[in-house]
């Protein structure tokens, strides 16, 4: 059950105040992901009596925020993570908003916050990006990383709906993520620590989610593996790869190639990257649709299925296992050459891909996804103005 707002978030209420102080752009290659923000941030007030108060873009600085607010005790607080690139004609473009300002919403209803108008939100955000434009590199592979975020702030130590909830918007520019070149990862697949569960809050993008994902990373480290392979159940169910969707590829008995990824529930966070890739794989398997993946086989039959890590080891023994990647919003994809699994290496192969640190598949769905994205190549109006 969705709480109802009463007056609506209202993008025609917008008031600007700009920086008396913009600050010196920074240089793109120092960017370090996260760490540097532009010179405004959006923010609107929501009351359950009053509803949405009017938004306001505002100089980027700190929230004055009471030490008994809910979000500081028991983590009443959800995030999204979508990205802003600049094309060729210096248009700014966003990559389906739409699905992220639905997830917005899933999460803000399963958390009793209020939902909003994902369109609304979304033209505030375009207006934010209009103030903050010159933030946006435009330096080849760059872009500008967009976090909207809710928190209840109701002051009490009682855990009860948030009746007073605040919206944020922060940006933050990006390098490109493989700036020295993309580089496969190493995984540890993780039989001790889980990252969701069934009838768990796993498919949000809830701060809570996150936060305990830390230490079992630290682990990883230690043992020498770059991020962390999610496992679920008895039988070690792959879940997700870090903080992406997991996708693997092999030949089949029949030498067809099977692509596959986990399907969505509630150990699955329904990733904007991860729906695309299926998408574009569809029509690429699909005789009957003109759109073609460069690199991919013709015949590819694509699964919604479940992955166990038992069966990927087995595929790496006996040569039918092709590719393992992973899908997200800040590297969009994401090689993977090896999993520790039970005091075991599995050996994932990387071939074909044009530099060694993509595997041909996972290549194919990088490029096509950045020329989407950067307005090179158009793909049923994902890319929007
Ligand atoms: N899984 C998790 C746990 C994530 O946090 C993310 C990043 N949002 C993803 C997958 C990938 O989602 P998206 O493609 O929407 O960035």
């Amino acid at each position: 059950m969705s709480v109802p707002s009463v007056a609506p978030l209202d993008a025609s209420k917008l008031r600007i105040e700009l920086t008396p102080s913009p600050k010196d752009l920074p240089d793109p290659s120092t960017l370090v992901f996260g760490q540097t923000f532009t010179d405004h941030m959006l923010t609107a007030k929501w009351n359950i009596q009053t509803g949405w108060a009017d938004p306001v873009i505002q100089p980027y600085g700190p929230l004055a925020l009471d030490p008994s607010s809910t979000v500081l005790h028991y983590a009443p607080t959800l995030f999204e993570g979508m990205k802003a690139y600049v094309d060729k004609q210096g248009r700014t473009r966003l990559f389906r908003p739409d699905l992220n300002m639905a997830r917005l919403n899933r999460g803000a209803a399963r958390l009793a916050f209020p939902t909003l108008d994902g369109e609304t939100l979304t033209e505030l955000i375009k207006e934010l990006l209009r103030v903050d434009q010159r933030w946006i590199p435009t330096a080849e592979g760059c872009s500008l990383y967009i976090r909207p975020t809710m928190i209840g702030t109701r002051a009490s130590l009682g855990v009860g709906p948030s009746t007073e909830v605040l919206l944020f918007v922060i940006l933050s520019p990006v390098a490109k993520y493989y700036a020295s070149g993309a580089k496969p990862v190493s995984l540890l697949g993780s039989t001790k620590d889980v990252r969701a569960w069934p009838k768990g809050t796993g498919s949000y993008k809830f701060g809570l989610n996150y936060g305990a994902c830390v230490q079992p990373q630290l682990e990883a480290a230690q043992q020498g593996y770059q991020q962390v392979l999610w496992l679920y159940g008895d039988d070690d169910e792959v879940t997700e790869v870090g903080m992406m969707n997991f996708w693997g590829a092999k030949r089949g008995a029949n030498g067809v190639v099977e692509l596959f990824t986990p399907p969505l529930g509630d150990i699955i966070l329904p990733g904007v990257t991860r729906d695309s890739v299926l998408a574009l794989a569809r029509a690429h398997a699909d005789p009957s649709h003109p759109f073609r993946l460069a690199g991919l086989p013709d015949e590819l039959v694509v699964s919604e299925r479940k992955v166990t890590m038992p069966e990927l080891r087995d595929a790496a023994r006996d040569g039918s296992l092709l590719e393992v990647f992973g899908t997200g919003t800040a590297a969009v994809v994401t090689s993977v050459e090896r999993i520790g699994y039970r005091d075991e290496d599995v050996v994932v192969p990387v071939e074909g891909g044009s530099t060694g640190g993509f595997g041909r598949i996972a290549e194919a769905f990088y490029d096509v996804l950045q020329a989407i994205q950067y307005g090179d190549a158009e793909h049923e109006g994902w890319s929007v103005l």
